[in-house]
């Protein structure tokens, strides 16, 4: 088969997915088609596996709530995506059978115990990493599923493909010295883009883990609750370098902005004397003492000790 008819037998699949309207018109598995179409775009998604990952739920989310107020259930179109025959599931180890026998999975936290990744046909997912063919692909869904909205979607893409960019550039800047209190990168985008690109950076380099407790925490609906923080706060220093930012949960953000934890040279968590605490929460705060930070892969992501030690003068509170 030509590349071409190849082509226009997927354009006709995405014409025709099994879609069940009984559930009014929010077409579920478009969504997660263009949200996996954006993330081959952007480079996430670079062989053929798709996993249930927070960086798709991130952006499933936002295509989703352009199209309707109700709650996104990604676990609904990434398990019932399979019966329209392009898309195949593989399941975690020791749970092969559970899959075959599954025929429903209805939360995210199901999907994500069961479910490893899916992929799709070879000769799909090939044509989907060609920018002319994708681009075909996303307009047919656009054109089928999304004739309401299209121009909202039209602008997302934009605006991803924006702080895609931004993104891009932060990353690349770490080639350079760096600098606490001015960011190299011009920043003449619009403050919701920076703050999206600098999130989306520091998102990677941590894999959406808390750099304190190390943990991964996901909402019911698959969002990550991980924030991408500021070692000097973006109100001083001006300063999205990724350098200068750490991923932390809710928790550990707020208690890394009142001071009441910070980091040593030896990248050690250190916890303030004022932290006066008892029962429970005590695990989440005074014995993380002298743990060491989940660091980047690669060092010239890591922190730089310029930030570090100026949040141990100016914020921390020993
Ligand atoms: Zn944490």
């Amino acid at each position: 088969m030509s590349t071409n008819s190849t082509l226009q037998k997927y354009v006709e699949k995405m014409k025709s997915l099994r879609i069940d309207r009984a559930h009014g018109a929010a077409p579920n598995k478009p969504t997660l088609l263009l949200a996996i179409v954006e993330l081959i775009e952007q480079g996430q998604v670079q062989e053929n596996k798709v996993s249930p990952s927070p960086g798709l739920f991130e952006i499933f989310i936002k295509y989703w709530s352009i199209v309707t107020g109700r709650r996104p259930n990604l676990a609904l179109p990434f398990f019932h995506l399979k019966r329209d025959g392009f898309w195949h599931l593989h399941a975690n180890a020791g749970y092969e059978i559970a899959l075959r026998v599954t025929t429903q999975i209805k939360t995210v936290s199901r999907l994500r115990e069961i479910v490893a990744y899916a992929s799709f046909d070879d000769e799909l997912f090939s044509l989907l990493t060609n920018t002319h063919d994708r681009e075909v692909i996303r307009q047919t869904l656009i054109n089928t599923y999304f004739t309401d909205f299209k121009a909202d979607v039209e602008s997302l893409i934009t605006e991803e493909q924006q702080i895609g960019v931004y993104r891009q550039a932060l990353l690349q800047q770490v080639e350079q010295t760096f600098s606490s209190l001015q960011s190299l990168v011009p920043t003449e985008l619009e403050d919701p883009i920076r703050t999206a690109g600098f999130r989306q950076a520091i998102m990677r380099i941590y894999d959406y883990t808390c750099a304190v407790c190390q943990l991964y925490v996901l909402t019911l609906d698959g969002e990550s609750v991980t924030e991408a923080a500021h070692i000097i706060p973006f109100t001083v220093s001006g300063n999205n370098d990724v350098r200068n930012g750490i991923s932390l949960c809710q928790l550990h953000h707020w208690a890394f902005d009142r001071g009441l934890i910070s980091v040593d040279r030896n990248y050690k968590v250190i916890v303030s004397d004022l932290l006066l605490e008892r029962g429970a929460t005590e695990w989440l705060l005074t014995t993380m003492r002298g743990k060491p930070i989940l660091l980047p892969e690669h060092d010239a992501l890591y922190p730089a000790q310029e930030a570090l030690a100026w949040h141990r003068a100016e914020i921390f509170r020993r």
